[in-house]
This record gives structure tokens, C-alpha cells and sequence, in this order.
């Protein structure tokens, strides 16, 4: 019971890694507060979820994310563990990107997540700890990815930042990237077919030292480590959760 009584707020904790890590942090006793796009799947995980409250707010929309921040306030008071964890995929070829494509990309992996940390924070104290959701993306070559490469390798660079600036306030910032997870997320490439999911689904396996895809639940064990008191003497880390793939790949 790792997080007895805390109050942890999981941005993107209605579907895949999010909701997983809701999920086992509610298991070790935390009071989870949870935040997403779609209404069924956020009902659904907080009907899971005992005293789990959630939110309807796009990352992507500051004032939305003012107004999470704001209830938790009056409701709660305080957040200790914040894990920033939303994020959109979509590959486009670079001679075929968009810069549409790239500010939807940016608006939720980058800078979404900063300002919702930045946001949090006002509710944070000596003691807390703040996990981003990254990506072996962000550090090795994937076709079709430039926007999101650019906006975890942008989230990565700037976790080291913030966690610099606050280590001396007692908060430590870290990150987890992961390989590739089976999750919803395989399934949201615009003008895919199941058929192109199932051979890039082959794809990513073969590149994946381990030979198989991660599980949500191997992250979220990562993301409360990081999160917790065990890794008390852990900031500004990276921590990837891939089967060996960026190192041994
Ligand atoms: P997922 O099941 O699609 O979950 C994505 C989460 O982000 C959902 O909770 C989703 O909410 C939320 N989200 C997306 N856009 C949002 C927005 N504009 N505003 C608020 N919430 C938003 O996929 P996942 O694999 O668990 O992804 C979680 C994180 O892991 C992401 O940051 C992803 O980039 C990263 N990641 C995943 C993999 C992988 O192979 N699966 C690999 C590396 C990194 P809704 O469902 O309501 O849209």
C-alpha cells in the first residue's frame, strides 16, 4: 500500500497504460483522480475504481485543464502524484507532414502535458512526484514519426529541466518510455485497417529483443515505482519499459 491516502492524478487514465496505472495505484490505496476525452470509457473506469473521480478535458485545451485543477483544488486540496500520461500517435511520411498534423501531435504529447505539470504543480508539495508518459520514439528512428518523435523527445529534454528546477522544492520528475504496448492506441492510426494494424503489430514484435509486445500493466508497475517512496533517491530519469528494444535492438 504504497500510496495509502494519496491523491494522484492520472491525465489520459480512462484507456491503456492510464488506466492500468489508475487501476494499481487505487490497488495500493491512492484516492485517484482521472482525466480523458471519452465519457464512456472515463465512466467506465471510474465505475472500476472506488472513490475514483474523473474529468472530461482535452490536454490540449488549457482552460480545460484549469478547470481539473481547480476542482481538484476545492475538492481535494492538494495532488502528490501527477502522472501526465495522454498522448496521441499518426504517422505521416515527412514530405507529407502537415503542420495541422504536427500541432495536433504537439498540443497533446508536448505542450498539453508542460502546462498541465505546470498547472499541477500549484497543488504540489515537498514530497511529491510527477511521472510523464515518454516513448522509445522519442530516441530512435520510426518511420512516418517525425512529429511525434519531436514531441517526446521535447517532453523528455524538458522532464530533466523541470525536474532540475525542482529538486530543491522536494519534487521529483520522472519519466517512463515504453516500447511497444498493446493498448487502444494500435488502433487509432487515421486510415488504418485491421489488416495494417496486424502486420505493424508483426513489425514491432520482431523488432522487440523479448519477441512479443509489452502489457499495460508491466508499465504501470514502472510508472508507481517512479512514483513512489522506493525510488526516493530517483529525479530527472528515463526509464524504459521495452523489452530491451532501444538498447539491444
Ligand atoms: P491509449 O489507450 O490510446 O491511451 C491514450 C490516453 O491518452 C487515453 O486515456 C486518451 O483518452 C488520452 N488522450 C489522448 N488524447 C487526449 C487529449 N487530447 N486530451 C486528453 N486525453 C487524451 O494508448 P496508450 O498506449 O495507453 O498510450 C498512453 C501513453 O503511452 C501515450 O502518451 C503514448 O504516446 C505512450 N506510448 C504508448 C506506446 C504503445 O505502444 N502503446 C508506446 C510508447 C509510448 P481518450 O481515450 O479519452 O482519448
Amino acid at each position: 500500500m504504497r500510496f495509502s491516502d494519496k491523491i494522484i492524478l492520472v491525465v489520459g487514465g480512462n484507456s491503456g497504460i492510464g488506466l492500468a496505472s489508475a487501476q494499481a495505484f487505487a490497488a495500493e490505496g491512492a484516492i485517484v483522480r482521472l482525466t480523458g476525452r471519452d465519457q464512456a470509457t472515463i465512466d467506465a473506469a471510474v465505475a472500476a475504481i472506488p472513490g475514483a473521480k474523473g474529468y472530461r478535458a482535452d490536454i490540449a485545451d488549457l482552460d480545460a485543464m484549469d478547470a481539473v485543477i481547480a476542482d481538484i483544488a476545492a475538492q481535494d486540496g492538494r495532488i502528490d502524484t501527477l502522472f501526465v500520461n495522454a498522448g496521441v500517435g499518426g504517422f505521416a511520411s515527412f514530405r507529407d507532414l502537415t503542420p495541422d498534423d504536427w500541432d495536433h501531435v504537439d498540443g497533446v504529447n508536448l505542450r498539453g502535458c508542460i502546462f498541465t505539470i505546470q498547472k499541477a504543480l500549484k497543488l504540489m508539495s515537498r514530497g511529491g512526484s510527477i511521472v510523464a508518459t515518454g516513448s522509445i520514439g522519442g530516441h530512435a528512428f520510426v518511420p512516418g514519426n517525425t512529429a511525434y518523435a519531436a514531441a517526446k523527445g521535447g517532453l523528455y529534454a524538458a522532464m530533466k529541466v523541470i525536474a532540475g528546477e525542482l529538486v530543491g522544492e522536494g519534487i521529483r520528475v520522472n519519466m517512463v518510455s515504453p516500447g511497444p504496448i498493446e493498448t487502444p492506441l494500435l488502433h487509432r492510426n487515421p486510415g488504418m485497417s485491421e489488416a495494417d494494424v496486424e502486420a505493424m503489430r508483426e513489425v514491432m514484435i520482431n523488432a522487440v529483443p523479448m519477441k512479443r509486445m509489452g502489457r499495460a500493466e508491466e508499465v504501470a508497475r514502472a510508472v508507481l515505482f517512479l512514483a513512489s517512496d522506493e525510488a526516493s533517491f530517483i529525479t530527472a530519469a528515463n526509464l524504459f519499459v521495452d523489452g530491451g528494444t532501444l538498447e539491444l535492438g
